[in-house]
């Protein structure tokens, strides 16, 4: 099947150097912060306050969880040269040959394990192992809705061998997040007719694991779904919704008429002080939730109680999924959590006069989900006894914005840790994360979700960026490496690549 178009993707030049609060050597890639932590966060320089990333061009919405129900698969049929991208030879080859597998390409899916080690299982022989991995996004890639896509079932029938078990390892990774992980896997087996562990799905803030110095503090958590359950699973062991907030201040929500309290209640002293905020995802009546949130920033935890001035810097603040719209079954794009973080980080700048600054900022196209993503996949190999290190990664996406900036962000990341040492991979949280192993990250662009190849009068026209404040516009990260109709044609070509039969 012919591939589709590859515009060519030109890392633009980068230098280490010093951060402005810590003077670690962080890559210029990377970002306004502070450490590895704010390295993963974001990707522009230290600039001004004010100065921010502008973009006067027409719209044209690039972000969806599902956008294949708002825009029909329009297929990538116009045959274009697949280029290679810079510094990866032509048909490289990277760990199995070409030997052993020719019958394992189109068999059928039993239903058997896809991430377990199974010791009753045979280890595959040396010059099988893999030296890759898949990092597959889900909506607009392997689902439509709550439909399977049925190129996705045809890519697992090459993806696992003849006992049902995956050749390679592969990760699910997502920015949605109201949902349980297990459930997200349940989900992914039913449609998918293969066994997913819970631990290959990354959803927008799996990564928080990683805060462990957050986990024992009391945080006020803000998005809906299994709220609670979430930041439990998490590790956060002491959290405070807003709706408990708002009970326990019924003074503080005044927006909504019929929600303010008939009686002015006694105020309280008893109440345990907040020590940081976790925003998970997008909350409903948004009203009381920013609220809520910029009284917790500004009463340093303690919103019964009243401040001269706001505490700076203020509260830790986590936050996961920066998708500033989305695709549902409306014709029109949905406000994403992204709008939600906007809004916050625009009332606290006018507020106070200060920048809301994140410690940590996650989901797509976060570095630091992709170090997450890396971390999945070498322990999924070294469960199943895969020996060789996975030293490239393949992540397939439907989104320019979210997938392929996400990949090529980290591509550079990667390229640039090799260069200068990766001083800053041992700092901050990740100082849990092993330093990594693999070398680049290709980025994969399908089009039976948001993206769909540009129309002729499009061409050259440039859409907005819709990224978040704390990342660097640049209109290369957001050119995949290759553009292919599905996933199941993403599979093919990386086999080929890799020299695996298909
Ligand atoms: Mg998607």
């Amino acid at each position: 099947m012919t591939i589709g178009t590859q515009r060519q993707f030109r890392c633009p030049p980068t230098e280490a150097v010093p951060t402005a609060r810590t003077g670690l050597l962080t890559p210029a890639l990377g970002l306004r912060g502070v450490g590895a932590l704010r390295l993963c966060a974001a990707a522009e320089p230290l600039r001004p306050a004010g100065q921010r990333s502008g973009n006067p061009r027409p719209a044209r919405d690039y972000n969806s969880r599902d956008a294949s129900r708002a825009r029909p698969p329009t297929g990538c049929a116009r045959s274009r040269r697949v280029r290679e991208r810079p510094g990866v030879p032509p048909g490289s080859r990277s760990g199995a040959g070409a030997t052993g597998r020719q019958d394992e390409g189109r068999r059928g899916v039993p239903a058997r394990c896809c991430g377990r080690h199974d010791p009753g299982v045979r280890k595959p022989e040396p010059q099988n192992l893999p030296t890759f991995g898949f990092l597959l996004d889900i909506d607009g890639v392997l689902v439509r809705g709550h439909r399977v896509i049925p190129a996705a079932l045809e890519a697992f029938r090459r993806l696992v061998n003849s006992q049902g078990q995956l050749r390679v390892p592969v990760v699910f990774v997502t920015n949605a997040g109201n949902i349980l992980q297990h459930s997200k896997a349940q989900e992914l087996s039913a449609l998918l007719g293969c066994k997913v562990d819970p631990d290959q799905v990354i959803l927008s803030h799996s990564p928080m694991k990683l805060f462990s110095q957050y986990h024992g503090k009391r945080m006020l958590v803000s998005g809906q779904g299994p709220l609670v359950e979430n930041a439990r699973a998490l590790g956060f062991q002491n959290v405070v919704t807003v709706d408990e907030l708002r009970t326990a201040f019924p003074v503080l929500d005044m927006v909504d008429l019929e929600r303010r309290p008939k009686n002015t209640p006694l105020p309280r002293n008893d109440f345990t002080a907040i020590e940081g905020v976790l925003l998970l995802g997008e909350p409903v009546r948004w009203e009381t939730s920013l609220q809520l949130i910029m009284d917790v920033l500004l009463s340093n935890g303690n919103p019964g109680t009243g401040l001269a001035a706001a505490p700076y810097p203020h509260l830790p603040v986590l936050a996961s999924n920066m998708d500033l719209l989305w695709m549902a079954e409306a014709k029109m794009p949905r406000f994403g959590h992204g709008t939600f973080l906007l809004c916050l980080e625009t009332i606290y700048q006018k507020v106070t006069g200060s920048e809301l600054r994140y410690e940590g900022l996650m989901g797509k196209p976060s570095i630091l989900t992709y170090q997450y993503a890396e971390e999945l996949i070498r322990q999924q190999a070294e469960r199943r006894g895969w020996a060789a290190p996975i030293q490239k990664l393949y992540a397939v996406g439907d989104n320019p914005m979210s997938d392929v900036y996400g990949a090529n962000l980290f591509h550079q990341y990667l390229q640039m840790a090799k260069r200068d040492g990766a001083k800053e991979l041992g700092a901050g949280g990740l100082q849990q994360q092993r330093r990594s192993a693999a070398c680049s990250c290709v980025s994969i662009l399908v089009c039976t979700g948001v993206y769909s190849p540009p129309e002729p009068a499009q061409r050259g026209w440039e859409p907005p960026f819709h990224g978040h404040r704390d990342f660097r516009f640049h209109p290369g990260l957001m050119k995949a490496s290759h553009v292919v109709n599905d996933v199941n044609e993403a599979v093919q070509l990386v086999f080929r690549e890799e020299g695996w039969a298909l």
